[in-house]
């Protein structure tokens, strides 16, 4: 079993700026897994805050062989080998998990989401975000969501209320709300979830600093509106730790090392009467095509990686009334530019 890779930026349509970070563009990796004259596609898209870098990546890379691994894959075993390789990369290891999946897809004729179980007829709309930005910008980007029917707003900074009544000015789509750990005193973040429970909030991610548990999960007690645990939890051990703490999780295929870890979060999740955000980073159609399989196992999808990019080397994939409309294409259905 072969791997190739290859790097590039993957350039954002406009500055992306959240409560504590902006850029304009993403570091990506590209891997390719070869097999009896078949090729699956992974990606790895590194955002500078989870500590992951090309360079990282060119190294993780360099010391993996997958010339032991016998068809068909144990995931699983796959994940087991990585992790002894290091504790953390869950970008580069999401990407030789995904491109194994769509490699298995092609190899057994199946669609990935089919392997999962996952019915496309229950695809979630997806969200559109938008960064922090003036008001201006705000109304500029919210024409760019078209035929997205929910919104996600990056709060976590002291004008979220005046970016709410932006937004409100010109829309009333419902609305997804990330503070991104941005807000720091329990009442004041409680007092937000009712403001924004009123203003047509679905959801709200991660409201306080991760290590603050007592904190998010007195908000969550309180309110109104469901608490999404995002920065505070990465892999599936991460499920049962913040179990109570909030209403549901944000799962991402970067944070989870890939899809077979990503199921078993989501059912975990479910067995915990916990609900499921499907999340993304910075990426092109194969990390979104990978997130798309799995997300009709999920309650809420926020997979918006091609509507914001300019140099996705990939097809868009297709969309239709605010959801990714998955193929009968074996594997991924991934489609060059
Ligand atoms: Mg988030």
């Amino acid at each position: 079993m072969k791997i190739g890779y290859k790097s590039f930026e993957l350039e954002l349509k406009y500055p992306f700026t959240i409560a504590r970070f902006s850029r304009t563009s993403t570091p990506i990796m590209l891997v390719e897994i070869s097999h009896e004259g078949l090729t699956g596609y992974g990606e790895a898209s590194m955002v500078p805050y989870m500590g992951e870098s090309i360079e990282t990546a060119t190294n993780f890379l360099a010391a993996v062989d997958l010339g032991w691994l016998k068809y068909p894959f144990n995931f699983e075993e796959v994940m087991a080998y990585l992790d002894k390789k290091s504790p953390g990369d869950p970008n580069i290891k999401a990407a030789i998990d995904i491109a194994l999946h769509d490699l298995a897809g092609k190899l057994n004729n199946i669609p990935c989401y089919r392997m999962f179980g996952s019915d496309p007829s229950k695809m979630p709309e997806t969200a559109y975000t938008l960064g922090i930005d003036s008001p201006d910008m705000i109304i500029r980007k919210l024409q760019d969501a078209g035929d997205c029917h929910i919104i996600k707003v990056k709060l976590g900074r002291d004008n979220d209320k005046e970016l709410i009544n932006t937004i409100r000015s010109v829309t009333n789509k419902p609305l997804f709300i990330d503070a991104n750990q941005g807000w720091t005193d329990r009442q004041q973040g409680l007092d937000m979830a009712c403001w924004l429970g009123e203003q047509g909030a679905l959801l709200i991610e991660q409201p306080m600093p991760k290590e603050d548990m007592d904190s998010n999960a007195w908000i969550t007690e309180r309110s109104p509106v469901p608490i999404i645990a995002d920065e505070a939890v990465q892999r599936f051990a991460d499920v049962d730790h913040v179990k109570g703490a909030y209403h549901g999780i944000n799962m991402k295929l970067m944070k989870s090392a890939g899809m077979a870890e990503g199921f078993r979060m989501i059912q975990r999740a479910k067995e915990l009467n916990m609900k499921v955000l499907i999340g993304c980073m910075s990426e092109t159609s194969c990390g979104t095509l990978a997130g798309a399989a799995l997300a009709p196992l999920c309650d809420w999808a926020d997979l918006d990686g091609p509507f914001l990019t300019t140099n996705n080397p990939f097809r868009d994939p297709d969309f239709r009334d605010g959801k990714w409309v998955l193929s009968d294409e074996a594997g991924l259905g991934l489609v060059a530019g």
